[in-house]
């Protein structure tokens, strides 16, 4: 049998991709309808970490998402930062070698070479491994017409050597570079700040290992470098090993020396680290939670964002010190800067922000993602070589937060502010008191903590809830704003499939004055703010613990002596007291306070029920 060739005739030239090769994350974008776009599969962030995994019986190399779960399990496997020793001799990084498990030496090019479970990678072909991997995800978004051709970012001070071996890891994964082009400037591009007519940009970069600055000229479209400087050796990896550090101070005791050494450990502890870090850059507490069931170790502690600023102070006084050198290299002060662009998944931390532009003395771009902005301008500089132009770029994002009102009048955001449109996100919530069929949802726009603080978008009830004790049903709410702007949110129960929906469009009537002033009292009342949602939250905890505790109260006293009744009695009535107050610190004590007096009546209601139980009765039969 005979097949026919199938071929697929195009007049239309293949776009060309931006990839942004990163140290710890490596991403791919490219222009569609008017816009560049990073490209990501169906539930899948477009973050590829720049990480590579050889299993020990040599089957096929793991790269991407799936190998930071596997360095938890074999650290010893795994390879990280490959970007370090790209077109570097063994001599130029020595240092670095000790991150790297596998043996390296020199081929006769000078090259380095890593010997790994018994055959020998360049830095390229790794790199090209990783490419590989980006380029599939780029496939996987797009059905077709995708080719090979891309644009490939390199930061600023890469020299030749470093710049040639990145085009050939692009050769080696099968692609055609068009261009090499500066992450600062792809940044830039990334902010349509190509279309200036002249000026002056610092364009600060802080990534996962690694912290650059770069201070650029923009004449008529083309930028220059004047300046560029930074730290190969600090980023987001230092500020998870500061909180890593805390986490080990508390742990040491219980765990002992051997295993604190343990690598796998020591992964765990800093992955934890990292889901708190991140946490704290959208709220001002984060859980820090270690559980290892192997070793049954279980940590638990609450951080406060002020406790981490604190850590992280050294670290930001660092990158301010590159700033200013970058400001002398190019003779600038830094009132002669006029954008400055934020760069790296680090400058979504809140303090980060702050520094930079106090240091600038302007508010940096943070239109777009920090860790998106390179692969995106990598897109824009592929567009503009394929031919096309654009006008000033329209950056349409979700300009304030979007969410719903929780029972004590808090706000549950569930949308963030910033986040690039279309978007959709679902939480899932439950009932507050015992039977309830019914829940109201209100819909919340803007930053504050409290509902009252923000604009009410609309409401709507899902009814037809079975009964059930408070708690256990499912209701999943989704949020869904579309390409034009539109929000519906639709809620349904699990169990029994009802759903209720509302649609609103959420900036109408808004004025970009009234934006502004919105995100400007977020910042001005971010401690009220925090403090009243804690109070809120705490209140409603309280009414909780007392309607609990009342509920089998009666039947319970024969049980309790006269000390422990006056003492619950005590603690439910200041409970009652409490619903007035907004002070979180003296409710903290209430609601603990009755914690402690309701002990006893907990313990007398547990043990009725274990005896109900064996006696096959009900506890209000006992
Ligand atoms: P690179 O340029 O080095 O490849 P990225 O720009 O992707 O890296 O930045 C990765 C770093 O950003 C990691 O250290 C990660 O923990 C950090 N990061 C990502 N999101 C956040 C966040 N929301 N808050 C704080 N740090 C973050
Ligand atoms: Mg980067």
């Amino acid at each position: 049998m005979a097949f026919i060739e199938l071929n697929v005739l195009n007049n239309e030239p293949s776009p060309i991709l931006g990839i942004d090769l990163g140290t710890t994350n490596s991403l791919v974008a490219m222009w569609k309808d008017g816009r560049p776009q990073i490209l990501k599969p169906e539930g899948h962030d477009g973050h590829i970490p720049s990480a590579i995994y050889f299993p020990e019986n040599a089957e096929q190399p793991i790269v991407g998402q799936a190998v930071r779960e596997r360095a938890l399990v074999d650290p010893t496997g795994t390879v990280f930062s490959i970007k370090r020793f790209m077109g570097r001799g063994l001599k130029d990084v020595a240092e670095e070698l000790s991150s790297v498990q596998f043996p390296a030496s020199e081929n006769e090019n000078g090259q380095i070479e890593f010997d790994i479970r018994g055959r020998m990678y360049t830095p390229q072909e790794l790199s090209a491994l990783i490419l590989m991997r980006v380029h599939d995800i780029a496939c996987k978004t797009q059905l077709a017409g995708l080719g090979r051709r891309i644009v490939i970012t390199v930061p600023a001070y890469f020299d030749d050597a470093q710049r040639q071996a990145t085009r050939d890891a692009a050769r080696l994964a099968g692609l055609e570079v068009e261009r090499i082009i500066n992450e600062p400037t792809a940044a830039s591009l990334a902010f349509g700040l190509d279309q200036m007519k002249s000026g002056t940009i610092a364009v600060y970069d802080l990534g996962g290992g690694t912290f650059d600055v770069s201070i650029l000229a923009i004449d008529d479209g083309v930028f220059r470098v004047l300046a560029t400087t930074g730290d190969t050796h600090l980023g987001g990896d230092d500020f998870d090993r500061a909180l890593a550090k805390l986490a080990h101070d508390d742990l040491i005791d219980q765990v002992g020396e051997e295993t604190a050494q343990d690598s796998a450990f020591q992964q765990a502890l800093r992955l934890s680290a990292e889901r708190t870090k991140i946490g704290l850059s959208g709220h001002l507490e984060a859980e820090y939670r270690i559980v290892i069931p192997e070793s049954s170790i279980r940590y638990h502690r609450e951080i406060k964002r002020s406790e981490f600023e604190e850590l992280s102070k050294p670290l930001i006084e660092r990158t301010l010190v590159s700033c200013r050198q970058a400001l002398s290299d190019a003779g600038l002060e830094a009132t002669d800067i006029d954008e400055v662009v934020l760069v790296g998944g680090s400058t979504r931390i809140p303090a980060v922000r702050e520094a930079v532009e106090q240091f600038f003395g302007r508010k940096p771009h943070t239109e777009l993602n920090p860790d998106e902005v390179v692969a995106l301008g990598a897109a824009v500089q592929g567009h503009i070589l394929s031919g096309g132009t654009r006008d000033i770029l329209l950056m349409d994002v979700v300009s304030l937060s979007l969410g719903l009102e929780t029972v004590g009048g808090g706000v549950d955001k569930v949308i963030v502010r910033n986040s690039p449109i279309p978007c959709q996100a679902t939480e899932t919530y439950t009932t507050n008191v015992d039977n309830q069929t019914g829940i109201k949802f209100t819909v919340i726009q803007g930053e504050r903590e409290l509902a009252g603080d923000c604009r009410t978008l609309g409401n709507f009830e899902l009814k037809g809830i079975p009964p059930m004790p408070a708690g256990l049903p499912r209701v999943a709410v989704r949020f869904q704003v579309d390409a034009n702007g539109m929000l519906s949110v639709t809620a349904k129960e699990q169990s029994t499939g009802q759903t209720a929906r509302i649609e609103v469009k959420p900036m109408h009537g808004l004025t970009d004055e009234e934006v502004e002033s919105m995100l400007k009292a977020s910042y001005d009342f971010a401690q009220d703010d925090f403090d009243n949602r804690r109070a809120a939250d705490l209140r409603v905890d309280i009414a909780r613990m007392c309607r609990a505790s009342r509920a089998h109260y009666e039947e319970a006293k024969p049980a309790l002596d006269r000390e422990t009744i006056e003492d619950i009695d005590e603690a439910l009535k200041a409970g009652d007291e409490a619903a007035s107050s907004n002070l979180p610190d003296e409710l903290q004590k209430v609601r603990d306070e009755i914690e402690r007096a309701t002990l006893p009546l907990a313990a007398v209601l547990m043990d009725a029920v274990a005896k109900s139980a064996m006696a096959g009765k009900t506890l209000d039969e006992l």
